[in-house]
């Protein structure tokens, strides 16, 4: 062991199981090791670095802000944020942003709204969150409520109350749920990520927005991981052509630097006042002009290369040995394995390929311009590890 895995290891929280590889620098979707090995990066971290890494547009970005102004509090005003903000609402056709640091950040932004909307449209008793069963939706302990896993949660009771799950796709289970409890919201996410990269069914989604507009419920989607273009469309509620109230984005969005956003729409645009909400570090000027250079790259054509590069993922690995089925959209991808998906990324990085997984699927969540040909070169690695026999 190096010293510094020795380090890692005496000084640091143990809430991760890390791989034994020690990463140093990278360019575009390739990484190094510590001792100069390459691989090609299919996790983009955890789908954090949409255009790869030290991508040279973004690190321009975010070097020119770097000399100007690294943080002002949020009593001022700055440009990026202003300007990231506007992009994001002319973007998406919603009305305003509230920026913070991560995913479950962003939710608990999210729910605080729907909580103080219903409560002051209907009363202060609606105040229920129906999530769906096999959901995640964060780490803090009103994210991890929200979280529709009981194994996340028995060690950390009690959790924030107010939440109900309901089974996915299911759509008179969740209008049970909603209607036998005083609801104010109905959150999702559109593909379940770190639940097995499962989308939900179009029909379910398209008759959950429907019921929410007829209850006056605030439909939420969690795009933490599938915003920013990561299934193709800049946010995947987009794939399914419905219009929710609220929305809570992360992940990809700052292009590797910690910056999450509220977004919302009509209905709660001016549901949150000065004061009953904020974030010291949030909008920082720094991870706003990065995500200022990402969102704007963000276009058609890049969004059709997605789609384009999805389908020869999909088209390469569905029916190939070893690989049971293949799920997703765009570039989150899901691959269920006939060897345990661990043994396969464990495969896959001895041979050169960062793979991530989410329940018992191998998942792929490569930047959004990776190049094809290492995109095919990380795939056919991935395929030869499937259809070997097991160790
Ligand atoms: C990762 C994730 C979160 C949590 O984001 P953090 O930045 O880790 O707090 C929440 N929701 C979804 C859907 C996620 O994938």
């Amino acid at each position: 062991m190096t010293d510094l895995k020795s380090i890692d290891k005496t000084y640091i929280a143990n809430t991760y199981a890390r791989f034994p590889l020690e990463l140093i620098s990278g360019k575009g979707s390739i990484v190094k090791d510590e001792t100069g090995k390459e691989y090609i990066d299919m996790g983009s971290g955890i789908g954090v670095t949409a255009f790869g890494i030290a991508d040279d547009v973004w690190k321009a970005a975010v070097s020119e802000q770097l000399g100007k102004l690294q943080h002002m509090s949020n009593l001022y005003y700055t440009e990026p944020c202003a300007l990231l903000a506007q992009m994001i609402c002319e973007k998406t056709g919603m009305k305003k942003v509230f920026f913070c640091n991560s995913g479950a950040e962003a939710n608990e932004g999210m729910i605080k709204a729907a909580r103080k909307y219903a409560a002051e449209k209907k009363g202060a008793d609606y105040y229920t969150i129906v999530t769906l069963e096999n959901s995640f939706h964060g780490r803090t302990l009103t994210t991890l409520a929200a979280t529709g896993q009981d194994h996340y949660h028995e060690l950390f009771q009690p959790l924030t109350p107010g939440f109900v799950h309901a089974p996915a796709n299911d759509l008179e289970a969740v209008k049970k749920a909603a209607l036998s409890n005083k609801t104010a919201g109905i959150m999702i996410e559109c593909i379940q990520g770190e639940g097995g990269v499962i989308p939900l069914e179009e029909d379910f989604v398209k008759g959950l927005a429907l019921f929410c507009k007829e209850q006056d419920i605030l439909l939420m989607v969690d795009e933490v991981q599938t915003g920013n273009g990561r299934t193709g469309k800049l946010y995947a509620y987009m794939n399914y052509g419905i219009e929710p109230d609220i929305i809570s984005t992360a992940k990809g969005l700052g292009g590797g630097l910690p910056l999450g956003a509220v977004i919302f729409g009509e209905k709660t645009e001016y549901t949150l006042g000065a004061g009953e909400h904020g974030s010291t570090f949030g909008g920082n000027p720094v991870c706003c002009a990065g995500a200022l250079s990402i969102l704007s790259r963000i276009d058609d054509s890049l969004l059709a290369e997605v789609k384009q590069k999805s389908k020869l993922v999909f088209d390469a690995l569905q029916g190939a040995k070893g690989v049971e089925a293949v799920s997703g959209m765009g570039l989150m991808i899901g691959v269920k394995t006939v060897k345990p998906a661990a043994e396969v990324v464990k495969e896959c990085m001895e041979k050169g390929v960062l793979c991530l997984t989410a329940k018992d699927k191998v998942r792929l969540l490569p930047a959004l311009n990776i190049p094809e040909d290492v995109l095919m070169k990380a795939v056919e690695t991935i395929k030869a590890v499937c259809a070997e026999d097991e160790a």
